[in-house]
């Protein structure tokens, strides 16, 4: 098992476990880019957006949910968060292994790309 986080979902590498429920499970990013800066993904592996078969949509609904429940959590749900999912290379996917980044706490770049 190579992929980093199936090993965090393992238990097999350290992270701060913030969210877990029998679908997904969420974390602190280890290079935050915002005061608030987490990881949401799916507990199955699934390597991209793009890999996302009709019936695993609703897993989106779920990380979504999640993310709220943790913007809520990490007291930026009035002040504003961003829910930003990167795809392939020119995406920005590092990771591969779908993931859900919520990021908050400080005005964030207006820019997208
Ligand atoms: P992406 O560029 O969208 O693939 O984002 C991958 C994110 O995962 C980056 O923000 C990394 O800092 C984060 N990351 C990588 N390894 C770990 C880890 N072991 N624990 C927490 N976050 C990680
Ligand atoms: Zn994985």
């Amino acid at each position: 098992m190579e992929c980093i986080f199936c090993q965090i979902v393992a238990g097999k590498v350290p992270s701060e476990i913030l969210y877990q429920d029998e679908k997904v499970i969420a974390f602190r990013d280890i290079n935050p880019q915002a005061p608030v800066h987490l990881i949401i993904i799916p507990k199955n592996h699934i390597p991209s957006l793009t890999h996302l078969s009709e019936a695993q949509l609703p897993i989106i609904g779920r990380m979504v949910n999640a993310a709220n429940e943790l913007a809520k959590k990490e007291g930026i749900s009035e002040s504003g968060y961003r829910l930003a999912i990167n795809c392939g290379k020119e995406g920005g996917q590092l990771v591969p292994h779908l993931h859900m980044h919520l990021l908050g706490g400080k005005k964030l770049s207006d820019e997208l790309g």
